[in-house]
């Protein structure tokens, strides 16, 4: 029979490569949780609407990479291609935003896009929302969290922050129309996405990756230029936190988010070291979308991270851990050995003697469970056979290093394992 693989773009992760991402998950929640952020756990399927009202119907998100279908009773349905709108809508129906609230998620998002290095249909993001605060006090505090979670893995070097201001919705739309009418008299010019883009989603084209477009950019009218007062102000309070706090920044003025939803602040933490796919966090502010999903007018602000980029970063810096293997491999020969073996192991356990204890399963001879702990990569081999049963003893064999083993009494195992992983540590 054939065998059946994965969906395009939906990724196993194998076992060499789940330690990097446990540690990245772990370092994450961590920050997050000494910067007082509460985790929710949201479910994968949300109502198709949520979507369509938050992040907009003219978004590429909506426009083309939804899995939507519908349900048995005809409802439809969404695979949540991202977790802001989930988390906005689990606050208000559970009356969470106090003020403030901070809230994290993590998991995996669907988007149907053309898998490519960095790019999946089924990917992974941790993110962060906080309801209920307006100042810019709020947008320095999640850059600055993210500037340590950069530090405790190792990032700060190989990551750039970009910031801008993206103003209130009536400042974008007078910039709207002063950037329509320039590009309108370019229109020809513009690559195709853009030229499509100018009638329903103008903004986006500030950021399209096309350089004959870009450099049309150069003559259009700034966004910086129709900011409000108070989209100006917030600007540089943000700024000015983030130079007392010592967080590089770089202003993109042609940074805009790809939804909706944002105002004021935007910002996007990039790398050069991954090719085309190089931003590997982004957020920003949106003060309408707790209101437009049908709760009280609260501010928000967030951001979200993709894990997968954040792993291949970590390999390309050399960074990622070496795969893991046991510590301890346990051999028996014979029922009784087994027998002894069993309670030994579980003391073991209990006491914290050794990280990784591999209990031999499955039969055999005395040499082929020796070849599979050769095999395990274990340091030390802890071998039971009719000798040690009969005397209550075991053999220690050290497996690396000098070699060599002892045979000694039960007793004294705990001591002598932690003498020899402590000896054969490299
Ligand atoms: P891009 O411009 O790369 O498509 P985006 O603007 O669509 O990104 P967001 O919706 O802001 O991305 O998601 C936040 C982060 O999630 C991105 O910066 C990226 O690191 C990651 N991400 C988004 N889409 C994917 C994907 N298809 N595969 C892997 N990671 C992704
Ligand atoms: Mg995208």
């Amino acid at each position: 029979m054939s065998a059946i693989r994965a969906i395009r773009g939906m990724s196993d992760i194998l076992p060499a490569e789940s330690v990097d991402w446990r540690t990245l998950e772990t370092t994450v929640a961590a920050v997050l949780d000494s910067f007082g952020y509460d985790q929710l756990r949201l479910p994968l399927v949300e109502s198709t609407e949520l979507f369509s009202r938050s992040i907009g119907e003219v978004t590429d998100i909506v426009e083309k990479e939804m899995y939507t279908f519908d349900d048995r009773n005809g409802e439809s349905l969404t695979l949540r291609p991202e977790g802001t709108a989930g988390c906005v809508r689990a606050a208000i129906q559970h009356n969470l935003i106090t003020t403030p609230c901070r809230l994290w998620y993590a998991g995996p998002m669907f988007r149907y896009e053309r898998p490519q290095k960095g790019r999946q249909r089924q990917f992974h993001q941790i993110g962060a929302e906080v309801l209920g605060i307006a100042t810019p006090d709020i947008d320095a505090e999640l850059i600055i969290l993210l500037a340590r979670v950069w530090r405790e893995l190792g990032l700060t070097s190989a990551v750039t922050l970009e910031i801008n201001s993206i103003g209130s919705s009536d400042s974008r739309l007078r910039y709207r129309e002063a950037l329509v009418a320039y590009l309108d008299t370019c229109r020809g010019e513009l690559d195709e996405d853009s030229q499509r883009r100018l009638a329903s989603n103008p903004l986006r084209i500030l950021d399209s990756k096309n350089p004959q477009t870009q450099a049309l950019l150069d003559g259009a009218p700034a966004l910086a230029d129709f900011l409000d007062d108070e989209s100006r102000a917030d600007f540089q309070r943000l700024c000015d936190l983030l130079d007392v706090a010592g967080v590089a920044w770089r202003h993109n003025p042609r940074l805009v988010r790809g939804l909706d939803y944002y105002n004021k602040t935007v910002f996007e933490w990039v790398t050069d070291r991954l090719g085309a796919q190089g931003t590997v966090c982004a957020g920003g502010r949106y003060d309408g979308l707790v209101e437009q999903l049908g709760g009280r007018s609260t501010p928000g602000i967030g951001f979200a991270m993709g894990m997968e980029r954040l792993i291949l970063l970590l390999r390309e810096l050399n960074l990622a851990a070496p795969s893991r293997t046991a510590d301890v491999y346990v051999v028996t020969v014979g029922d009784a050995a087994q027998d002894a073996a069993l309670g030994c192991v579980q003391s073991l356990r209990d006491s914290g003697a050794a990280g990784r204890i591999e209990q031999h399963a499955g039969g055999g001879s005395f040499r082929s469970q020796m070849k599979k702990a050769d095999r395990s990569g274990a340091r030390v081999a802890l071998i039971w056979g009719e000798d040690e049963v009969a005397g209550n003893a075991v053999t220690l064999k050290l497996l690396r290093g000098e070699g060599g083993q002892q045979t000694l009494p039960l007793a004294q195992l705990d001591n002598a394992l932690r003498q020899a992983l402590a000896r054969t540590n490299d």
